[in-house]
């Protein structure tokens, strides 16, 4: 029987939307040439733009739907400095090589001095707040894991991490759930459709011409230039970015047969008693879990709901069939919230990469940021910011991320028609991690 979690004012859409819904707005027109054309309106094309403008380098940016229907209006808005770099979907940490793995986790670590310092900027006023995040042990084994890695985080990315045993666990959250886990201080969380729409805003203060319902179909070499067809419109560009993450399509086969669109699933909860909302998360942290099918969860920027995500399944399924799943792993780690209705539940995509890595440079003359892996509020913005610079040949360096090995499978061709069965076998592989403790 399903069980009745469902508020009488239940909607399947992203709690974050009622402060920010994406529009389309007045229609853009699209222009006849820009310097720079943009593929994908989120946060990367945003950014790529925002900087391009900085460069006085003029730019479009051509978004398929409404502007922010992608990821970044709908994710958690939990942001990190690279914990999660070289993660992977089946909750794998790479082993990356020596030298590399610290030049990442120090671009990572830049990912998130950037992204403090746009919203400082330009501005943007969207509940961003640095109080760190939990990361809670699944296993026994998996504390040893964490503490393992602590040294370099610190050292690489100055994440100011430190293990929490169980016995004071309750200090970070109000449940016995884990065995223990990380606290990584240099960490925070945000409103992630207030952030997005201050970056739309920063956009059009500079006069970046930033189109919706223009959904890029064709991209052809015409001599010197590009000839990007839209739906609405053609333009001639001299470079063209694609930023088009989790829903990486045909237009782009070979980037389409690198990035695996994964689903990730969220709820909200209704509005909790004062008392009990304040309990839960006393250190007001983002958390989520070393399981390799993870949750990550938070409290609302008004600290009166729960906004609970996992990977639910793999794939998109109806917001019906992912928040009871949600509500019951909520539960497991909180059971004072049993009886608490969901009032919103929703979805999104994200894209992973085979070498679980976030990924920039160029194929076939065409630039592209791709493969958030899951955690994109800070790094996709990193990229697009990267890739802008790069574009106006103000680097000084190169970015770790940008390399020519962006690594496809001979079986992969953009159909990830395996995810179901991945999805299960992964999340039996965590019932046994957790019982052969
Ligand atoms: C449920 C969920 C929870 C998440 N939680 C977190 C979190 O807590 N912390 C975190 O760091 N990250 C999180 N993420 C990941 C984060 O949201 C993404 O990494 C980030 O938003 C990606 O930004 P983007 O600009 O690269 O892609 P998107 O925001 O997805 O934008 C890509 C855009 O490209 C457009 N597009 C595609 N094809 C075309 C075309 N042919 N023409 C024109 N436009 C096109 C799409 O319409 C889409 O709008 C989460 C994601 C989801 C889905």
């Amino acid at each position: 029987m399903v069980p009745d979690i469902f508020h009488r004012e239940f909607t399947p859409s992203p709690y974050w939307w009622e402060a920010y819904t994406p529009t389309a707005g007045d229609l853009v027109e699209v222009p006849k040439s820009a310097r720079v054309a943009i593929v994908g309106g989120g946060y990367a094309g945003l950014s790529t733009a925002l900087e391009l403008a900085r460069h006085r380098i003029d730019a479009v940016v051509l978004e398929a739907n409404e502007l922010g229907s992608g990821a970044s209006t709908r994710n958690g808005g939990a942001v990190s400095g690279g914990v999660n770099v070289g993660k992977s979907f089946t909750g794998r940490t790479f082993e990356i090589e020596p030298g590399r793995a610290e030049q990442m986790l120090s671009d990572a670590s830049d990912a998130f001095a950037l992204i403090d310092r746009l919203i400082s900027e330009e501005e943007i006023d969207c509940f961003w707040e640095k109080h760190g995040r939990f990361v809670g042990a699944w296993a026994k084994k998996h504390f040893a894991a964490q503490a393992q890695r602590l040294a370099m985080l610190n050292a690489a990315a100055q994440s100011g991490a430190y293990m929490v045993p169980r016995e004071r666990q309750r200090e970070e959250i109000a449940s016995d759930y884990y065995f223990g886990g990380m606290v990584v201080e240099r960490s925070g969380k945000l409103h992630p459709a207030l952030y997005y729409k201050g970056l739309l805003e920063a956009c059009r203060r500079r006069g970046v011409a930033v189109c919706a319902k223009a959904a890029v179909e064709r991209i052809e070499r015409a001599s010197a230039e590009w000839r990007v067809e839209t739906r609405r419109g053609n333009v001639s560009a001299g470079d063209v970015v694609i930023a088009t993450n989790g829903y990486t399509g045909n237009l782009t086969p070979a980037l389409k047969r690198r990035v695996v669109p994964l689903a990730s699933h969220i709820i909200a909860t209704e509005e909790l008693p004062e008392d009990l909302a304040r309990s839960l998360i006393p250190k007001e942290r983002t958390l989520s879990d070393t399981k390799r099918v993870l949750c990550y969860y938070r409290m609302s920027p008004d600290g009166k709901r729960m906004v609970f995500g996992g990977r639910a399944r793999f794939t998109q399924v109806d917001p019906t069939v992912s928040a009871p799943i949600l509500h019951r792993y909520m539960t497991e780690r909180f059971p004072q919230l049993r009886g608490v209705k969901v009032t919103h539940a929703w979805t999104g995509n994200v894209a992973f990469t085979l070498d679980a890595l976030p990924h920039m440079g160029e194929s076939d003359g065409l630039h592209y940021c791709l493969g958030c892996n899951g955690s994109g509020v800070a790094m996709m913005t990193y990229l697009g910011w990267q890739t802008a610079r790069k574009i106006a040949r103000a680097v000084n360096y190169a970015c770790s991320f940008d390399t020519s090995d962006f690594p496809d499978h001979l079986l992969y061709s953009g159909n990830p028609w395996f995810l179901p069965v991945v999805g299960s076998y992964y999340r039996l592989r965590d019932s046994l991690d957790r019982l052969l403790v």
